[in-house]
């Protein structure tokens, strides 16, 4: 832990935008005030960094903002902030204004660049889950992944209306290139037919099994959701292997692509973006850095970014199960 006094510190956003982002700055912006700190915003994450778009932030910077999805700070993914002079840029900009302190809000690229920039420049950064993806360690949900999964059911919703009407076969894609979180969440909330994640491999003999037997059992309406990163190729890919076993079937694919992004974040996301926002802001005080904020158990929890951005969070064992009973 360090004993450097923090007095300035910048927050950025980086990599995708996920709705609760916005919550998130406020409660840097608000619990920084509080503790009598100032707080800088960086504009377009770390590009903005390197190209020293960083303004000072008050309270009343952040109103009205709680609620809106994207990020009033943008976000942007930089080549630049990849190599030693980008990052000697950015180090210099930040000292300029005198800031002290970094608070990232991103998914795992973003807060392996917090880490790689604290290793040379030592400057004390906490790290906050922002990605709708949900594959960060050290929290049970990352800030804006309950928003995605909502807007992913309620669109599924819709789509099981006209799947019905029609007697057709959906595919439905959901965002996750690496994690099948999302698809998991949205196959149990939408009643899916059957759900294909990246983390394990269906073979579609079983899928049209599983079709057939459902068409025995007289189901309305067959509903796969397909992660964009499944073992077996996306929504589109998969719907071309089954429609040669099921030629008769009535197939339509849809990729519900970045609107999984946007939208007014769910109470969830707020209060979770809220509680970590206030705990970046806290763990810099009390000498914290390197690590990042998550909520465990409904316990903030501090976890070394090193530890948060190893690829070893899966899909509840438990979660897959109860998807595929009630799939049957
Ligand atoms: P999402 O989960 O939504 O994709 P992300 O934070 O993982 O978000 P990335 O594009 O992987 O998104 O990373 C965002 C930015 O973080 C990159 O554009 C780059 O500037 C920085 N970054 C990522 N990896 C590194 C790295 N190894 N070294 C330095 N900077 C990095």
């Amino acid at each position: 832990m360090a004993n450097k006094t923090v007095t300035r510190i910048g927050v950025l956003t980086s990599g995708g935008d996920a709705p609760g982002m916005n919550a998130a700055i406020r409660a840097v912006v608000r619990s920084a005030k509080y503790y009598n700190l100032e707080v800088y915003g960086i504009f377009r994450g770390y590009e903005g960094l390197i190209q020293n778009d960083i303004k000072k932030l008050e309270n009343r910077d952040v109103a009205y903002i709680l609620e809106r999805g994207g990020t009033f700070l943008k976000s942007a993914r930089s080549q630049e902030f990849r190599t030693s002079e980008g990052r000697k840029t950015a180090y210099e900009n930040l000292k300029s204004h005198g800031i002290d302190a970094l608070v990232v809000i991103g998914g795992d690229g973003s807060l392996t660049g917090a880490h790689l920039f604290y290793k040379e420049f030592g400057i004390p950064s906490i790290g906050l889950p922002g990605t709708i993806d949900n594959d960060l360690s050290g929290t049970d949900s990352t800030i804006g992944f309950d928003t995605a999964c909502n807007t992913a059911i309620e669109a599924i919703d819709k789509i099981r209306d006209t799947a019905s009407s029609h007697d057709r076969l959906f595919f439905v894609e959901v965002m996750g290139r690496d994690a099948g979180f999302i698809a998991v969440n949205a196959g149990i909330g939408s009643g899916a037919a059957a759900t294909l994640i990246p983390e394990r491999k269906m073979p579609v003999e079983s899928l049209i099994e599983r079709l057939k037997s459902r068409a025995k059992a007289k189901k309305q309406s067959n509903i796969v959701i397909v992660a964009e990163g499944g073992k077996s190729g996306g929504a589109l890919e998969i719907s071309k292997k089954v429609k040669k076993f099921l030629p008769t079937y009535d197939i339509r694919v849809t990729i519900l692509g970045h609107l999984q992004r946007g939208g007014s974040p769910t109470s969830f996301d707020r209060l979770l973006a809220s509680k970590l926002g206030v705990a970046a802001v806290e763990g810099l005080i009390h000498g914290k850095e390197d690590v990042m904020a998550g909520v465990i158990n409904n316990k903030i929890v501090y976890t070394p970014i090193k530890r948060a951005i190893v690829d070893d969070k899966e899909v509840d064992e438990d979660d897959f199960r109860v998807a595929k009973i009630l799939s049957q």
